[in-house]
């Protein structure tokens, strides 16, 4: 038995048929199954120490809050984010688009002259740019865009090669002295392209533009250094990352979460608060936290981050790239079209497809009888789809529970579908 066998076997609702087969489950890119280890802290979570955190005086509270911290801290190790206590670069939310939500409502306050002089820096105006690119998820496309309309600022995009991937290389082009942000994928949830970002990193701070990173797609998959890579802010989810739902995280450099204005307000965020005068909010990661938070979640998320680092990312993004190697497969197949890079260099175990002449969800629900559950429609991307001439397409999407034997079942099952619809 080879170590990711063990592994796989810790997933517990991998281990059931489906229409009389055995799951083969190949849509990780919309939400990964979870291990023990992650149900089982959320478990232990209500069974020992659930209480809301930061403000309670008794010891449940204490206890849940010293958890509730680790965890956050355990997240920021995975990302390469520092992890000092007062110094924490992770804001917690219920997911990546609500971490992307937050950053846009927070640029569009600063436009409107909340947060003083020090958010001056986030503010945009009629002339300014924002860019994107045309693989964004409409979870970035969609608030920069209204971003843009609220603040009159130009919304301009990055173009893609004909197998999907974002045209970095045209950085020098596309971000120009006008820009002010950058909002941009890492890797795509449609072609599993993994973006070659230093370029546009090395040109936003030349024109002194942020960089908000979508790392939805690249934190479960890949070591990913947000130090290293010199973002501004991420954003991801961590339902993707073996972790539960609900509960997502934003990065920012300390010193510019310090200068970011709130986007969200009610409790637990509030130094001092008047009838009549304006409150004073407290400190990140805190200010960006308004409510109670999703306490059980954020702490099973830490326990997702280190049994991840346990595995080691290297081994998972090796393991994964096997399993990529087999589905790219799918582009031998007579009348299969790929959408995104047909070689393992530089992708994830992410792979859109298309068959010609049949409708993804008459595709999806032929594999579905046969236990394999891959994604269907346009994956929450349709730029990128008309890119490519189509509105929605086929996903399979590997795990690091994903077998070789699960990925040639799903080629075997695909090469049968346009004779079965025929
Ligand atoms: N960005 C990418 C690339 C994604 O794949 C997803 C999820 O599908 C999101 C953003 C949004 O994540 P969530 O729906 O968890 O907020």
């Amino acid at each position: 038995m080879d170590d990711f066998e063990t592994i796989r076997e810790q997933f517990p609702i991998l281990h059931q048929r489906i229409h009389g087969h055995p799951l083969v489950y190949l849509d990780s890119a919309a939400t990964s199954q979870k291990p023990d280890a992650v149900i089982e802290s959320e478990r232990r979570f209500y069974e020992t120490i659930n209480a809301g955190v930061h403000r309670g005086a008794h010891e449940l509270a204490a206890r849940s809050t010293v958890a509730f911290e680790d965890a956050r801290a355990k997240v920021a190790r995975l990302v390469g984010a520092d992890a000092e206590p007062d110094h924490e670069e992770i804001v917690v939310t219920s997911g990546a688009t609500a971490a992307l939500n937050l950053l846009a409502t927070a640029f569009g306050n600063a436009s409107q002259g909340r947060g003083g002089d020090a958010a001056r820096r986030f503010a945009l105006g009629p002339g300014d740019g924002i860019v994107v690119s045309e693989a964004e998820h409409h979870s970035v496309l969609l608030p920069f865009q209204e971003l843009a309309a609220r603040t009159g600022a130009d919304l301009t995009w990055f173009g893609l090669h004909e197998d999907g991937r974002i045209r970095t290389e045209d950085a020098d082009e596309v971000i120009t002295p006008r820009t002010k942000v950058v909002a941009i994928t890492h890797v795509s949830n449609v072609t599993g392209a993994i973006t070659d970002i230093a370029p546009v990193v090395r040109r936003a701070h030349e024109v002194g533009a942020l960089v908000v990173l979508d790392a939805c797609q690249s934190v479960p998959h890949l070591p990913v250094d947000l130090h290293a890579l010199g973002v501004d802010f991420a954003a991801w989810s961590a339902h993707k990352m073996y972790g539960p739902t609900g509960a997502g995280f934003l990065y920012g450099r300390r010193e510019l979460l310090e200068a970011l204005p709130p986007a969200n307000f009610g409790g637990s965020m509030v130094e001092l608060a008047w009838m009549d005068r304006p409150a004073q909010y407290m400190a990140p990661p805190a200010r960006f936290e308004a409510g109670t938070q999703p306490v059980a979640q954020v702490i099973a998320s830490g326990a997702a981050a280190d049994w991840m680092r346990g595995i080691g990312m290297d081994r998972i993004a090796r393991h994964e790239r096997a399993n990529a190697a087999v589905l790219l497969g799918l582009n031998d197949i007579d009348g299969v079209r790929v959408l995104g890079p047909t070689d393992t260099t530089d992708r994830i175990g992410t792979v859109s497809f298309d068959v010609d002449g049949v409708h993804p969800h008459d595709v999806g629900q032929f594999l579905d009888a046969r236990g394999i559950a891959v994604r269907v429609g346009h994956h929450c991307a349709q730029p990128v789809h008309r890119h490519f001439g189509l509105f929605a397409s086929n996903r399979a999407s590997c795990g690091v529970y994903t077998t070789t034997d699960e990925a040639r079942a799903l080629l075997e099952a695909v090469a049968k579908v346009r004779d079965f619809f025929k």
